[in-house]
């Protein structure tokens, strides 16, 4: 059988004939299997739907409890047998519940990512090389000149910068799914034991990662409108990256733009935003992660989708490894 007979990109999204499901498809579709909660993957609207407890959580939060037609969890590890074909999630580490889709089929294995990284992060369970014959790999960062550095070095430029400016607030930007939970984990762990002061937009999901056991500590509303805007003097705040746009973060004494993101790589990028102090915090993979996955995986050929595809194919190529892009489109990476 040939892998492309197995899975193949449709304008919905990749999608499995012998198994009749696809998986993070962009438009509705009968049967998805979802490999996290980041709305470029999950969407709402279809019929059926296959993911993790915590995916599916993840996304009655986001869209409501009507998401979708039909439900299915399913547990890291646990085999689900679709029309023949073989189907088991594998942790991911990208976010909580994320997982990467395995489906066999007459001895032939594919392994669909989503969004990985290799970094540790204690707000997820950490990913789990796959031995496959065909990897789909992302590739949002994949050039070499993204290298991210330790997230807790990033925090501590944080937290030096809290104790040098006592008088001003640091606001940070962080996706509110994964990456606001992870810079509030990283602050505990770097010993940050004040409240936290969070935008109304991450209080469900943040709520909903302690209800699963990831301690980010004490928690507040960041509303100016209940008490003094001094009262926020020395504090961290943590919102949303839209909220930045709808000037939220002036609300605040003196604000330090903060933002947490691998783009922040990019000098450029973090200036343009009016990023006073780029933490270079990522959910994805960098370079090194991508190269050294695609070798632990032992897959003879690598399918890339959303990201920089040109440099990473180039690469496999190099090194004897059979590599082509997908042109998937739809994924925007909401969580970087
Ligand atoms: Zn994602």
């Amino acid at each position: 059988m040939r892998a492309r007979d197995l899975l193949k990109p449709r304008p919905e999204g990749l999608y499995c004939p012998p198994g009749d499901f696809y998986i993070d498809p962009v438009r509705q579709v009968g049967r998805a299997l979802i490999t996290h909660g980041h709305s470029d993957h999950a969407r709402p609207g279809h019929r059926a739907v296959l993911a993790t407890r915590q995916t599916l959580d993840i996304m009655a939060l986001r869209y409501g409890e009507e998401f979708a037609g039909t439900t299915q969890a399913v547990a890291y590890g646990e085999p689900i047998e679709m029309n023949g074909v073989r189907v088991v999630f594998h942790p991911a580490g990208h976010v909580l519940g994320s997982a990467q889709i395995a489906v066999e089929f007459n001895g032939l294995r594919i392994v669909a990512s989503g969004d990985y990284k290799r970094a540790p992060d204690p707000t997820c369970v950490a990913f789990e090389p796959v031995k496959c014959d065909v990897f789909i790999t992302e590739a949002t960062f994949g050039l070499p000149v993204f290298r991210h550095p330790n997230g807790l070095d990033e925090i501590g430029r944080l937290l030096r910068s809290v104790a040098q400016f006592p008088e001003r607030s640091h606001v940070v930007g962080a996706y509110a799914l994964g990456k606001a939970q992870r810079v509030m984990r990283l602050l505990r762990d770097a010993g940050y034991e004040q409240p936290i002061y969070i935008h109304g937009a991450l209080a469900d999901i943040s709520e909903y990662y302690q209800s699963q056991g990831i301690d980010l500590g004490r928690l507040e509303p960041a509303t100016v409108e209940k008490g003094s805007k001094r009262d926020f003097a020395g504090a961290v705040i943590v919102g949303p990256p839209t909220a930045f746009a709808d000037r939220w973060a002036r609300r605040f004494p003196d604000p330090i733009s903060c933002f947490a993101s691998g783009w922040m790589r990019i000098r450029q990028r973090a200036r343009q935003g009016g990023v006073e102090l780029p933490l270079i915090i990522s959910d994805h993979s960098d370079w090194d992660e991508l190269i050294d996955t695609i070798k632990e995986t032992g897959a003879s050929e690598i399918w890339v989708t959303h990201g920089r595809e040109e440099a990473l194919v180039r690469w496999c190529e190099l090194e004897g490894i059979a590599a082509q892009p997908l042109h998937l489109v739809g994924y925007e990476d909401e969580g970087d």
